[in-house]
């Protein structure tokens, strides 16, 4: 049995080609680990679905790397600013010998660091005009700071004069049942809850803060989307707009980091092509990315579109 692990972790190809065409949930079915079965639909995704390179991707296809190199190489991948980029690196690594310590070096040679900002207060002081105060640190703070202050300059002005009360921009903490059942268990430390503002909390923070504060809790079920609404405060008259965002709390575009409380909600089937204004048929989207998503699925595709696959919003690229 380990000798048949080690051989599928030694050469994952095959292991991607029968992978490649099953679903996330059908591998989980399977028996895989969530995150495992993610990772490998991802790759199968890569190395065997339709793309524009495929030329690169034969090449990068006759790697010698292990499953965990590739999966190394997705990581750098991720960071390139396009699928061109992102190819052109696959395969230079994946025809590049070594082992994942030596290929993770070549990566780093190849794509520049990101280098994360460090978390501090700075101000540029000029002489003649105006100065700029700039605040890095922990997104679930300078959101509240941020929904506090708002965007306009008197906002600090009246923020310094009268205090800061608690924002009153409610947000929507996403839960999904298997993270509750972790936090619930007192794994809270490790479990990310993304807020529909675009910050994160991790499950042991959302305790110590109470619901009200947030407006809003959405359980989720990681397969079927939204299962349920639990209102602490508001009206539901926005209920689809929350809906959609506890599934896509930024926008649904991959990449695309706009938080939902300021995108906007987009017809997967457009509203003139007879889409419903109905919870499946809705994602988030930010306004570039709904004024560019290919509405007509009978047109020419240029920049791709946004679609419901399996209860997920999925992008489709215009070669796929
Ligand atoms: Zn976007």
């Amino acid at each position: 049995m380990l000798q048949t692990y080690a051989a599928q972790l030694a050469s994952p190809m095959d292991l991607l080609g029968e992978a490649f065409g099953l679903s996330e949930t059908e591998l989980r079915a399977l028996g895989l680990p969530a995150s495992e079965a993610r990772e490998l639909f991802h790759l199968a995704q890569v190395y065997f679905g339709p793309t524009a390179f495929s030329a690169r991707q034969r090449a990068a296809r006759a790697t010698a790397h292990s499953l965990p190199t590739l999966k190394l190489i997705e990581r750098y991948a991720a960071r390139a600013g396009s699928q061109r980029e992102a190819w052109a690196l696959r395969e230079r690594l994946c025809t590049a010998a070594g082992d994942t310590p030596q290929i993770q070096t070549l990566a780093r040679s190849l794509v520049p660091a990101r280098r994360p900002p460090q978390r501090g207060v700075r101000l540029t002081r000029r002489r003649d005009g105006d100065w700029t105060l700039s605040i890095t640190g922990e997104s679930s703070l300078l959101a509240d700071v941020y929904a506090a202050v708002g965007s306009g300059v008197e906002g600090v002005d009246k923020l310094i004069r009268h205090g800061a009360g608690r924002a009153r921009v409610t947000t929507n903490v996403i839960v999904t049942l298997d993270a509750l059942d972790r936090i619930l268990d007192g794994d809270g430390e490790e479990v990310t809850l993304r807020m529909t503002n675009g910050a994160t909390l991790t499950g042991a923070q959302l305790l110590q803060r109470t619901l009200s504060e947030h407006g809003y809790a959405t359980l989720v079920h990681p397969v079927s989307g939204p299962v349920n609404l639990y209102r602490t405060q508001r009206l539901a008259s926005a209920k689809q707009r929350i809906m959609a965002s506890a599934q896509n709390p930024t926008c649904a575009w991959p990449g695309c980091n706009h938080p939902a409380d300021t995108a906007q909600i987009h017809h997967l089937r457009a509203w003139h092509h007879g889409g419903n204004t109905n919870a499946d048929n809705l994602a988030v989207c930010c306004s570039y990315h709904n004024s560019i998503n290919d509405d007509d699925p009978n047109a020419p595709p240029r920049r791709g579109r946004l679609v419901r696959q399996e209860g997920r919003v999925t992008w489709i690229p215009p070669w796929g």
